[in-house]
């Protein structure tokens, strides 16, 4: 085939946020690097508008990237552009994990990481040689990832889209918590990228604040503080505004690394608190140790260094009943946290969560891939029933989400920080929120 254009898709997922999408189709953009100079390349993000199915031709490789969620609109997608005689590959998490499931609709199915993989496709359709599957999950180093490319960075315009840059420094971790499929997507081992090159994608993308999708960078304080001081010693100089990522309680440990952080201009941990109840604690791989009153201390120490803080939960683990949600409240109001995350656990594919919950017949029927959004409840809980466990989410998140508990945690800022922090801080609290509200309430579009 003599492929005159790549285009790489984004299913729609999460609609748009004061009109722009929320974080810049990452994955895409370093896959869209790697495509021959002399071949156009495009990425079409669903969540920015309507996909224009004309353009597309029997000379043209459609890339997709789904999670479980998007999937089925995955499908729909690949089938149009298979219509026009496109060749489709469709990669991402579900493909990653349930790979049979998606080959019936691809002309290839990628598994794993396509950093290795999606040259070789390239190369192959051109040849007529696509392949049914290509699976790469050696979880190799970082080191040797193609940049991303001018035209990439052009093409995407991430200021004008999206809300906030996406940024990758570190890739995996260890913890396997029952219902996660980080182990299974990224790796156990926990990977990390080289900072020159870091700081270098920083500096030409121009971006000055990002969103980190690391799995667990938190983690890193505890099992590779040099590198963490490395990156973060680095990042100090560049004119960034600031930057979030993703964590567990542990960084509350190293105040040496957090003020070097705050020094880079990190100014938020979203932190897997995922449940309050001790009972839970075999399905969170170890990370969450402690007291309540440790977790209110912890939330304290990130904040006298500078640090907002947004607690992320998960409710109807095996040992939640219907006094779960009241709990947790309690505990949210008294912490002062920034911002909050309530979700609805759900059971990937793949993951050992899922695995018992089908053994013990408790998969609710006929759910659609399209609600496990981490909204809707999918599975039967062990100590309530699914309507308890609906209503009592539903419950929470209009006290978590209410408009003036969003106020109340936005304008903490204003006596905790002097007020050339503080405004940015508030601003990143609502924001914050009122994307989780959000999110929330597109559940039921
Ligand atoms: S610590 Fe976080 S990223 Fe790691 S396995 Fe648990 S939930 Fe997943």
């Amino acid at each position: 085939m003599d492929i005159q254009k790549i285009v790489l898709v984004q299913p729609a997922h999460a609609g748009r946020i004061w009109g722009k999408a929320a974080g810049s189709p990452y994955t895409l953009m370093r896959l869209a690097s790697m495509a021959p100079a002399d071949i156009p390349v495009e990425i079409w993000d669903e969540n920015l508008g309507p996909l224009n199915y004309e353009r597309l031709d029997a000379r043209t490789l459609v890339g997709i990237s789904s999670m479980t969620l998007t999937i089925d609109r995955a499908k729909a997608i690949a089938l149009q552009a298979r219509r026009r005689g496109s060749s489709v590959v469709v990669g991402g998490v579900h493909s990653t994990l349930v790979p049979d499931e998606v080959a019936p609709w691809a002309d290839a199915v990628v598994v794993g990481e396509a950093y290795r993989t999606w040259p070789q496709i390239i190369q192959d359709c051109a040849g007529d040689k696509l392949r049914a599957r290509y699976v790469d999950q050696e979880w190799t180093t970082l080191d040797g990832l193609t940049p991303i490319s001018d035209r990439v960075i052009q093409h995407t315009d991430e200021h004008r889209h999206y809300w906030t840059p996406s940024l990758e420094i570190t890739r995996g971790c260890p913890r396997n918590c029952t219902f996660c499929t980080a182990v299974r997507v990224s790796g156990k081992i926990m990977r990390h990228r080289p900072v020159e090159q870091i700081v270098e994608e920083i500096e030409r993308r121009n971006i000055k604040r990002f969103f980190l999708t690391d799995d667990n960078f938190g983690l890193n304080f505890r099992t590779s503080p040099d590198y963490m001081e490395k990156v973060f010693r680095a990042l100090e100089p560049l004119p960034l505004r600031s930057w979030t990522a993703q964590s567990e309680l542990i960084v509350a440990q190293y105040p040496d690394l957090l003020d070097l952080a705050r020094r880079a201009h990190m100014d938020k941990f979203f932190i897997g608190f995922e449940s309050i109840n001790p009972d839970n604690r075999r399905d969170l791989g170890g990370k969450t140790k402690g007291q309540l009153e440790d977790y209110k201390r912890i939330v304290r120490t990130l904040h006298d260094h500078g640090m907002n803080v947004v607690g992320l939960f998960v409710f109807g683990f095996d040992h939640d009943t219907v006094d779960v949600f009241e709990t947790t409240w309690r505990f949210v109001r008294e912490t002062e946290f920034d911002s909050v995350s309530v979700t609805v656990l759900t059971p990937f594919p793949e993951t050992p969560q899922r695995q018992s919950l089908i053994e013990e017949g408790r998969l609710l029927p006929n759910i659609p891939w399209s609600h496990y959004d981490t909204a809707h409840v999918t599975f039967r809980p062990a100590l309530m029933t699914p309507e308890q466990l609906r209503a009592g989410y539903d419950w929470m998140c209009r006290q978590v989400y209410a408009p003036r508990q969003v106020a109340t945690r936005g304008l903490r800022a204003l006596r905790r920080y002097p007020w050339h922090l503080a405004r940015a801080k508030a601003f990143s609290s609502f924001s914050t929120d009122l994307g989780y509200r959000q999110a929330y309430g597109f559940r039921d579009r």
